[in-house]
């Protein structure tokens, strides 16, 4: 096969972090090409929000060493809302709730801080209505859920469905999908996997952490992460997926230090 000259999106070297005195992070490796999907996979408490966070600028990780770039700016010094507005999407794991917050009007907000940065016209309410029906498509989503709150009131899988809109209306460069299949009954996994997969493109890349297999046989990714104690302790294809649903986590454990740097 021959391949593009890689371009890196994101670099992350030696990255340590830590929250209130306590280590979490504890020597991060990762470089993700645009094209690349990366599964990050590992035990409870293994780190993974707290990388996603990290990279998405949330205030309460102090970052004690390392780096992290974004096509190659120091993503370090940026505010969470310049990140996202460069193209770093975080979805979270529990989408919050905004009571009082129009749930349109909040998307439309983010979607043109978004367009300002690449070179796009800002929308008004009637030119944003008519945008987001084609995006409402992707997720399946009721327009009836844009007249609401932000996620109030929303099941587990109307969040993420909301959230997978906000990612498709954002237009991200990577796009850090935190547990989002979790809840999620197979209908609706179904949905937002097709979602997922109608966003990807050979410019853009993924981050999905998740625990499950099932998530990874609708989107293949290119590379499955484990990440245990703060760091990544193991590479390889989307095979280790299966290996890990059918053998768990503890033969890795015991395997001679077996990081690969990608
Ligand atoms: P994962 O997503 O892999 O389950 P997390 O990144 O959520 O793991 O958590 C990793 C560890 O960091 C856990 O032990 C967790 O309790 C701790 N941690 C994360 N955020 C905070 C915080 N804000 N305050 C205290 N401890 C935290
Ligand atoms: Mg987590």
């Amino acid at each position: 096969m021959i391949c593009q000259e890689p371009k890196p999106i994101l670099e992350i070297s030696n990255l340590h972090a830590e929250v209130e005195g306590q280590p979490i992070l504890k020597g991060v490796n990762l470089n993700i090409n645009a094209g690349e999907i990366h599964a990050i996979m590992g035990r409870n408490g293994s780190g993974k929000s707290t990388l996603s966070k990290v990279i998405a600028g949330h205030p309460a990780y102090l970052i004690s060493s390392g780096s992290i770039k974004f096509k190659g700016i120091n993503l370090l010094e940026l505010e969470p809302e310049d990140r996202a507005r460069l193209g770093v999407f975080l979805g979270f794991q529990y989408p919050v709730e905004i009571p009082g917050v129009n749930n349109l009007e909040f998307l439309r907000v983010a979607t043109n801080s978004r367009r300002k940065e690449l070179g796009k016209n800002e929308l008004d309410t009637f030119e944003f209505e008519e945008l987001i029906d084609e995006h409402l498509k992707i997720v399946q989503m009721d327009p009836a859920f844009l007249a609401r709150s932000v996620n109030e009131g929303f099941s587990g899988g109307e969040k993420k469905r909301n959230e997978i809109l906000q990612m498709s209306l954002m237009e991200p460069l990577i796009s850090i999908l935190d547990e989002t299949d979790s809840g999620l009954d197979i209908d609706a996994l179904r949905i937002i996997s097709s979602g997922i997969n109608q966003l990807i493109t050979k410019d853009n890349c993924i981050i999905l952490i998740t625990h499950y297999q099932r998530l990874l046989n609708e989107i293949k990714p290119n590379y499955v992460h484990v990440m245990s104690s703060g760091r990544i302790i193991k590479t390889g294809s989307s095979q280790l997926a299966l290996e890990l649903e059918n053998k768990g986590y503890d033969w890795i454990d015991h395997e001679p230090f077996s990081k690969e740097d990608k």
